[in-house]
C-alpha cells in the first residue's frame, strides 16, 4: 500500500468556493486533454468534477475509450488507475490523486501467493481438470497478471456469472465437468454468484493463504468448483443479518438491496442483490412511493436517496459504511493534480510494469467481452 504526505498550504486552507474556482479553471484551461472519471463511492464534493462516473467495469470501458485525452485523473482507488493505465495506450497518462487512496481487499492477495495457490492446487487435483482463475477486478495489477497469464480473466459484480460460466467451460476442455475456479481476492462476491448459477455452498472451499495448501485438503478441492481466496471487502462485511431485520421492522414493506460483496447471510436475507450499476438500475426502476434499504458504500446510498426523493432510500446500516481508502481523493488533491497539470508537471502518475501490464490486459480484456445483467438480481427464498 502507498502513502502520501498530507499536501500542506495553501490547498489545506482552501475555502470550498476557492477550490471550485481553482479546479472549474483548470478543467477550462486543460479541456479536451484531460478527462476526470469518478467512481460512484466518490463524495459529491468529487464526483461533481467527473466527466463521467461509474463503476470499476463502465470505468475500465470508459477509460479505454477517452483515446483523444492526454491525462485521465482517476477519482477511485490505486488498482482501479492501474487498470485504466493498463487499458489506455502509451502515450497516455493514467493520474491518482491521492496515492494512498488503495483498497483493503486488494492487499488481501499477493501475486506470487496467488501463484503459489495454483501451483498447490494443480497438485491436489493431480492432472484430473483445470484450475481456471476468476480475479476480481478488485485487486492488484500483478495479481491480474498472474490470471492472465494462467488462462484466467478478470470480472467486477457486474459480470462475474458470464465470467465464472465462460471459465468453467473454458477449462472443462475434455467436456469431462472437472473445471474449477480459483476465486482472488474477494470470496462473497464468487460465492453469491455461484448460488445464483444453481451451486450450493458445499461446492464452494475457502483457501487461506497463510496456510498450507490453503488448509485444504485433495478430496475438498477434488469435490469443490469454486475455490475461493479469504478475502473481503472491509466496507461491505459490515453488513448484518441484524441490520436487514432492524430495517424491516422500521419500514413495514421495505425491500432489501445489497452488493454480493456482503457476507452471504446478508445476502440471503436480502430480497436482491446487485452490483453498483445494477443497484442503481433497479431503484431508478423502482416505482413511486416504494421504500429501499440499500447494503452498499454510505456515499451512493446518500446519492441515491437525494436523487429518487419520491421513493424511501436508507442505508441499510445506521452506521455509516464508508469506504475511507476512496474518501482520501478529495477537492484539495483533485484541484492539487490539475494544478500540477496546468503548469506542465504531473504528479501522482500510475504506471504498470509493461511485464506486468501485457498478461494483466489478456485478463481485462477477456473480462470487459463479457456483459452483465442490467438490473439486480432477486435473491431464491
Ligand atoms: S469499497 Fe471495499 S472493495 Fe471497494 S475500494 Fe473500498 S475497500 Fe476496496
Amino acid at each position: 500500500m502507498l502513502f502520501q504526505e498530507p499536501l500542506g498550504e495553501p490547498y489545506e486552507s482552501m475555502s470550498v468556493d476557492e477550490l471550485d474556482e481553482r479546479i472549474r479553471a483548470c478543467k477550462s484551461a486543460l479541456g479536451e486533454r484531460v478527462v476526470i472519471l469518478g467512481h460512484h463511492y466518490q463524495q459529491d464534493d468529487v464526483i461533481r468534477y467527473a466527466d463521467f462516473a461509474g463503476d470499476s467495469l463502465r470505468l475500465s470501458r470508459l477509460a479505454g475509450e477517452q483515446t483523444g485525452a492526454e491525462f485521465i485523473v482517476f477519482c477511485g482507488v490505486h488498482f482501479m488507475a492501474e487498470s485504466a493505465d493498463i487499458l489506455t495506450s502509451d502515450s497516455q497518462t493514467v493520474i491518482l490523486p491521492d496515492l494512498s487512496a488503495g483498497c483493503s481487499m486488494a492487499d488481501m492477495a499477493d501475486a506470487a501467493d496467488v501463484q503459489t495457490c495454483l501451483d498447490e492446487l494443480s497438485a491436489l487435483i493431480d492432472g484430473v481438470g483445470t484450475i481456471v482463475p476468476v480475479t476480481y477486478v478488485n485487486s492488484t495489477a500483478a495479481v491480474k497478471a498472474v490470471t492472465g497469464r494462467n488462462g484466467g480473466a478478470c470480472c467486477t459484480s457486474g459480470n462475474c456469472r458470464a465470467v465464472l460460466a465462460w471459465a468453467l467451460r473454458s477449462g472443462d476442455q475434455d467436456g469431462a465437468g472437472h473445471a474449477k475456479v480459483l476465486a482472488v481476492p474477494d470470496q462473497h462476491l464468487v460465492r453469491a454468484t455461484a448460488l445464483d448459477m444453481g451451486y450450493s455452498l458445499a461446492d464452494c472451499v475457502v483457501y487461506r493463504p497463510h496456510l498450507p495448501n490453503g488448509g485444504l485438503t485433495a478430496d475438498q478441492v477434488r469435490l469443490a468448483t469454486f475455490v475461493l481466496w479469504d478475502g473481503c471487502c472491509s466496507v461491505h462485511q459490515e453488513f448484518t443479518v441484524e441490520h436487514v431485520t432492524q430495517r424491516r421492522r422500521e419500514y413495514p414493506g421495505i425491500r432489501v438491496i445489497v452488493h454480493p460483496e456482503c457476507e452471504i447471510s446478508v445476502v440471503q436475507a436480502a430480497d436482491m442483490h446487485g452490483s453498483t450499476e445494477q443497484i442503481i438500475r433497479t431503484i431508478s426502476d423502482a416505482p413511486p412511493a416504494s421504500k429501499w434499504a440499500v447494503g452498499t458504500e454510505i456515499n451512493l446510498v446518500n446519492r441515491l436517496a437525494c436523487k429518487h426523493t419520491d421513493k424511501l432510500v436508507v442505508n441499510l446500516s445506521s452506521h455509516q459504511c464508508l469506504c475511507t481508502t476512496m474518501y482520501r481523493i478529495d477537492p484539495q488533491h483533485l484541484c492539487w493534480v490539475l494544478e500540477n497539470l496546468r503548469a506542465g508537471r504531473i504528479v501522482n502518475r500510475i504506471t504498470v510494469d509493461p511485464a506486468v501490464k501485457c498478461d494483466a490486459r489478456i485478463a481485462l480484456d477477456r473480462m470487459v467481452g463479457h456483459k452483465g445483467a442490467v438490473t439486480a438480481t432477486s435473491t431464491a427464498k
